[in-house]
């Protein structure tokens, strides 16, 4: 009998050959191939007559070989294998692309399912490329069929055939990770039978129970999770803070902070005074203002003498951080440094030694700070900037370069209620609800590309007036052939600087261009030396820019709603009054939708409401882009009512025993679910 950590290779009918294919998809021990799930399903359980079939839908038919395969050789790498097949009601041609083996395979005079396509009228049935099977084996037809995720030298059926020999391998073993009066109270199925159906589903039920058990169980393990982390936090005692006249600080800006930041920061300062470690998430929408919380804090945690240290997720918003924050804050006696990707090998050892030496007080950098070789001295405070780019790991990483440091998490992607609930469990939270006075909303219409010259002319006068104009383009998708955002970008600002604005100065930046190259685009742009800036969404996160008065967004329907919302917050940040313009020539009803909700409303957790019920969380933060530990089948968006439930499980549990003595299983699975999330709990 294997255990759920044997190596694959060791499993009956797997093997050397296929465990090492299997590793290519991070497979490799028996838990990992009967945990990877399917990413959807395709409903084969009906088999129709060839007359039934609809062209430009998939279905399956059953048809027998009227005749020996033939092949031909097209070209060189272009063989063809050609077959017709007949039932009672009609003829079907079935062409394959480079399977000459299914030559030998195909009989005539022998009956086989296909799977595919249907292609053709009435009169002659085609199917190119489709599934095949003799009929009655019900391996990829004639039932519920899983779609897993692939990479090459892993068919489908190579994955489905391993994850069989491996629950076959498991069957009796499978412990069941959930306590069974929870199970029952919940009316959740087995283990076994979760892990069966939701490969195999025998029926459309056994994989909803399937499905919801899965779920649920990660919900409740990730619900301890982070319970733990709290309590362990709880438990922590530092040195409190000392208290710190601020008002050198404040006077020190060039405004008077609002309402909701002097709230915020006054929430952070006094967890820091309180004895344990903070860990606050500090959310707020674009334009409110956390930079100059996050600085107060520093400002605070330097003035205890202890470092400070803030993480953007990108190398140009490390920078504008640094640049904004290091001349207010060096007079006050902040010593500040940047630290990058794009500093040399000698930069970085210097700077690495300055920290360790305790000469720096505030370092500004993107997750260089966390890697290898930097030390702190006396770290005191993490920032981590935009949190959603991070995951759980590297927020437990950077704080684990210190001494329990207090932690601040600043998020501008306004989340909704249910899913700050699940990546935040373990946060405080406090809310900029506030926008700093004498924002104008930023007025946004929505108009399909035959405005361009209108758009183009516009453009003109408000450069003429002295503003900026930022213009952003989709990224083309890598699953286009060909696609290449460099391309998009760089032709668009081409045209616009040759044939529209040859007398304005025109600028790109893309995702591809290296960091330094993109650093001085964007100083330039901010040091307005440039008038329009053609980009993909490489601005969408924090940069800012006041006088940039004009955001357009070519191809709008291409974004999600929380993306637009971030990319006109980049817009609307001075004293001008400040327009976006998405241009989408899509006409479908649903798209006009979703873009009409732009024009209507400037709030961001409506809009983000909207997004997440409209296109699901995996678009909302980029599939699997999440970071927490353990979640594959839940899905973050709609399995909120799954989630109370399973919360308030573990927190019944967690009351009665809060060690998890009477179920080990379930400590354990946990334990190890957040250690390979690298969160550790001591
Ligand atoms: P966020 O990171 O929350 O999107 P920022 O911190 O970048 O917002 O602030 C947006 C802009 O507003 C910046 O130009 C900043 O200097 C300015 N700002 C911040 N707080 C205030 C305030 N209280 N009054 C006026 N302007 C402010
Ligand atoms: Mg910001």
């Amino acid at each position: 009998m294997a255990d759920l950590k044997t190596d694959v290779r060791y499993i009956k009918g797997i093997g050397e050959q296929r465990a090492k294919a299997l590793g290519k998809l991070d497979i490799h021990t028996l838990r990992d191939l009967i945990s990877w799930f399917p990413r959807r399903y395709e409903d084969r359980t009906e088999v129709r007559r060839i007359a039934d079939l609809v062209p430009g839908e998939a279905a399956c038919v059953a048809a027998m070989a009227a005749s020996t395969p033939t092949v031909s050789h097209v070209r060189k790498g272009l063989d063809l294998v050609k077959l017709r097949a007949v039932d009672e009601t009609g003829a079907l041609d079935v062409t394959f692309f480079n399977q000459s083996w299914l030559k030998n395979n195909l009989r005539a005079g022998e009956t086989y399912v296909f799977y595919g396509r249907a292609e053709g009228n009435l009169l002659r049935r085609r199917m190119t490329n489709p599934v095949v099977e003799p009929e009655g084996r019900r391996e990829a037809t004639g039932r519920i069929v899983p779609v897993y995720p692939l990479t090459a030298g892993v068919s489908q059926l190579i994955l489905s055939r391993s994850i069989r020999q491996g629950l076959n391998a498991c069957a009796d073993i499978l412990p069941d990770v959930l306590p069974d009066e929870i199970r029952r109270e919940h009316q959740l199925c087995r283990a076994g039978y979760a892990y069966e159906n939701i490969h195999f589903p025998e029926t459309a039920e056994a994989l909803d129970l399937a499905r919801r058990r899965l779920a649920f169980e990660e919900l409740f393990l990730f619900t301890l999770g982070l319970r733990r982390l709290r309590r362990r936090r709880e438990e922590v005692e530092v040195e409190p803070f000392r208290p710190v006249d601020m008002g050198e600080f404040y006077n020190a800006l060039p405004f008077n902070l609002t309402e909701a930041q002097r709230r915020c920061v006054e929430e952070a300062l006094a967890d820091m005074a309180s004895g344990r470690p903070m860990n606050r998430l500090c959310q707020g929408d674009v334009g409110s203002g956390k930079t100059m919380v996050a600085a107060a804090c520093a400002y605070f945690c330097v003035k205890n003498g202890r470092q400070a240290a803030l993480m953007a997720p990108t190398e140009i918003l490390a920078r504008q951080h640094y640049e904004g924050l290091a001349p207010l804050l060096e007079p006050l006696g902040v010593r500040c440094a940047l630290l990058t990707g794009s500093n040399t090998a000698k930069e970085k050892r210097d700077l690495a030694a300055r920290l360790s030496a305790g000469e720096i007080d505030f370092i500004l950098g993107t997750h260089a700070l966390i890697t290898g070789g930097v030390e702190y001295q006396r770290l005191g405070l993490v920032i981590t900037d935009e949190q959603h780019r991070f995951g759980v790991g590297q927020r437990a990483a950077l704080a684990g370069k210190g001494d329990h440091p207090h932690t601040l998490v600043m998020s501008a992607t306004p989340i909704p209620r249910t899913l700050a609930l699940i990546l935040y469990g373990d946060l405080d939270v406090s809310v900029i609800d506030q926008l700093p006075p004498g924002r104008r909303a930023v007025q946004t219409s929505l108009v399909d590309s035959s405005y361009h010259p209108r758009i183009y002319k516009f453009l003109r006068k408000l450069v003429g007036e002295g503003r900026q104009v930022y213009i952003v383009c989709p990224a083309v998708s890598e699953s286009e052939e060909g696609g290449d955002d460099r391309k998009a970008v760089t032709e668009y600002a081409a045209k616009l600087q040759d044939e529209v604005f040859p007398d304005l100065r025109v600028a790109y930046v893309h995702g591809k261009m290296r960091p330094k190259e993109k650093d001085a685009v964007m100083s330039a742009f901010a040091a307005r030396e440039t008038d329009i800036l053609v980009s993909t969404t490489v601005i969408e996160v924090g940069v800012d820019v006041p006088n940039a008065a004009v955001m357009v967004v070519e191809n709008a329907e291409r974004f999600g709603l929380s993306q637009l919302h971030q990319l006109r917050g980049r817009v609307g940040r001075g004293e001008w009054q400040s327009y976006c313009v998405l241009i989408s020539d899509n006409r479908s009803e649903e798209t006009r939708r979703r873009l009409k909700v732009m024009t209507k409303t400037a709030d961001g957790f409506k809009i983000a409401e909207e997004d997440l019920r409209l296109r699901g969380p995996g678009d909302f933060f980029g599939q699997r882009q999440h970071g927490l530990p353990g979640l594959r089948v839940a899905d973050i968006g709609c399995d909120a009512q799954l989630l109370r439930e399973a919360q308030a499980a573990a927190d019944a549990l967690l009351a009665r025993d809060p060690e998890l003595k009477t179920c080990p299983a379930t400590a354990a699975r946990m334990a190890e679910l957040f250690s390979e999330a690298e969160v550790t709990f001591s």
